[in-house]
């Protein structure tokens, strides 16, 4: 057995609740010895059996079983925690939130079904990873290109579902998830939007409902098991126009966010612009002693040799256009001009043809994983933690929020690796932490810049899109408006939709209310 129970639950009760599992979905299937339970550990946890211990995992092979599985649970009141792919890196992997907590793993459910070449629609599953979708969708010949992620190991909807970023024009994935399928903790089985109406052939093409729209309130929240869902595609483009720029100073960035933020707003680019300072280049490159002592951060005064010796500038502007060649030009002309306003410099340009092998990159549909090396940049027992707030595309903002957050890496003695990510008219900004897990020095300095960006960028009026599991209450009540209003609504529906309180307790500060006063 595992190390822990859920809590309130004596050992004699849990193992009830997992035979009556083992029952329906069979022995093979419902996991809970210590060996079978390191991969639903927090990979980049702080220690190796990180605080987010799960009691068990159980895999159902189908929806079927996915309900057998929640009226156990509601039965024994056992809490469990739906993942998709289980690849959730830097803010939790495929760990629970609340230890004790049995993990969910929907990752058998991996159908890629009602493929609808002429919309760009395909119907997933759970456990459809960007690799599957990639494969499939070669495989088949069909042309529509998937929008694919910095880190393409996990799965399309779990990433979708947690609102995930990524390249191409559908690469605000959150909006190209349209009809959901989803299991509520009862076991009832809904479709949102047009898919309301059963044999709707439009359930995955209009985005919203008769009445409301519910999509939105199963993405990162408590509420419900999510089995299918629909994902917008990008027809494959006759060619993609890519310009990149190397930009030398680290106040760059407020001009080129300036410039660009009017053209994303006016469709002149599609889909988000992904800006990244060099260290995230050069903590994939393993070469850290070259540089720094012992765990200590690399020494700005080191930082211009580096950026020379890879040949990188302070932050790496990558942009694509993806279609009609002679829109392509129209549009790389428009913000070639724009960006001329503001230096001599001259984008380097690309070109990838219909036919032409694409090249291995997810701008162009095709997913990788290396970007995950990383992790390892301190130590091979190394890990990362995401910090993610929302700005506007505003000038002073995003420079302040950059000089800020240097600082404090500064001052917490570790590298500094920021991306920004601008949409149509907001700008998510990525800072990962990476530390030696097992550190204990280290990691309680990792947390306390984490703690530090985040009451930093409240005090300015920004908060975290997302957030890893041990910080999950603390960005939640950063969210204060009337007094917390919204919380109150979130903790309302959730007795109302899962009175028993059995699924994912604690995700996104949102806590069953047996729970809520006295937190486990
Ligand atoms: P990925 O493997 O795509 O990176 P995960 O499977 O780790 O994503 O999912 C990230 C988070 O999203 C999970 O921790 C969980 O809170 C939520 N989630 C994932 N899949 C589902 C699902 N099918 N239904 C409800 N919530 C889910």
């Amino acid at each position: 057995m595992g190390t822990i129970l859920p809590p309130a639950m004596s050992a004699a009760a849990f193992a009830a609740a997992m035979a009556a599992m083992v029952a329906e979905i069979g022995q093979d299937w419902v996991l809970t010895s210590e060996e079978d339970l390191i991969p639903f550990h927090d990979t980049y946890g702080f220690t190796a059996t990180d605080i987010h211990q799960p009691a068990g995992a159980i895999a159902p092979a189908d929806i079927e079983q996915l309900r057998g599985v929640l009226r156990i649970a509601n039965e024994h009141r056992l809490p469990l925690w739906p993942i998709s792919r289980g690849k959730n890196y830097g803010y939790g992997g495929a760990a629970p939130c609340m230890p004790g907590t049995v993990v969910l793993d929907l990752g058998r459910m991996r159908r890629i079904s009602d493929v609808d070449v002429a919309r760009g629609v395909v119907v997933v599953e759970p456990g459809v990873g960007f690799f599957d979708l990639y494969d499939f969708l070669e495989r088949e010949k069909i042309p529509l290109w998937a929008s694919m992620p910095g880190n393409s190991l996990g799965s399309v909807l779990g990433n979708a579902l947690e609102y995930g970023l990524g390249y191409g024009p559908q690469g605000d994935r959150a909006s190209s998830l349209v009809g959901v399928e989803v299991m509520l903790p009862d076991g009832a089985l809904i479709r949102t939007g047009m898919g309301a109406m059963a044999g709707s052939p439009c359930w995955n093409l209009f985005p919203y409902s008769y009445g409301p729209s519910w999509d939105r309130l199963f993405m990162q929240s408590n509420f419900g098991v999510v089995t299918r869902a629909g994902i917008w595609l990008t027809p494959e483009p006759e060619e993609v126009l890519s310009l990149s720029m190397e930009l030398p100073q680290e106040s760059d960035i407020g001009w080129v966010v300036e410039a660009l933020a009017p053209l994303c707003l006016r469709g002149v680019i599609q889909g988000p612009v992904n800006i990244g300072n060099f260290m995230r280049i050069v903590m994939g490159s393993g070469r850290r002693a070259e540089w720094a002592d012992g765990k200590h951060a690399i020494p700005d005064a080191r930082h211009a040799d580096i950026m020379a010796d890879f040949k990188l500038g302070w932050w790496g502007l990558h942009l694509s256009f993806y279609g009609e060649p002679d829109l392509n030009r129209a549009r790389a002309k428009v913000v070639s001009d724009q960006i001329a306003r503001h230096t001599s410099q001259r984008f380097t340009t690309s070109r990838w043809q219909r036919g032409e092998p694409r090249p291995q990159a997810p701008s162009h549909g095709v997913p990788i994983s290396f970007p995950l090396r990383i992790a390892n940049w301190i130590s091979p027992h190394g890990g990362h933690l995401g910090f993610s707030p929302v700005l506007p595309p505003d000038r002073q903002a995003i420079e302040q929020q950059i000089s800020r957050s240097r600082a404090l890496f500064r001052q917490h003695d570790f590298d500094f690796y920021g991306g920004v990510t601008l949409g149509q008219r907001h700008v998510n900004v990525v800072n990962m932490l990476a530390y030696d897990r097992g550190d204990a020095e280290m990691t309680s300095r990792a947390d306390q810049l984490f703690r530090a960006l985040m009451e930093d960028a409240r005090a300015r009026g920004f908060g975290e899109y997302r957030s890893h599991l041990s910080y999950m209450d603390d960005v939640a009540q950063t969210y204060d408006f009337g007094g917390h209003a919204l919380g109150r609504l979130n903790s309302w529906m959730k007795d109302a939709i899962d009175p028993n309180g059995i699924l994912a307790p604690g995700k996104q500060g949102i806590w069953p209310r047996s729970m809520r006063e006295t937190r486990p």
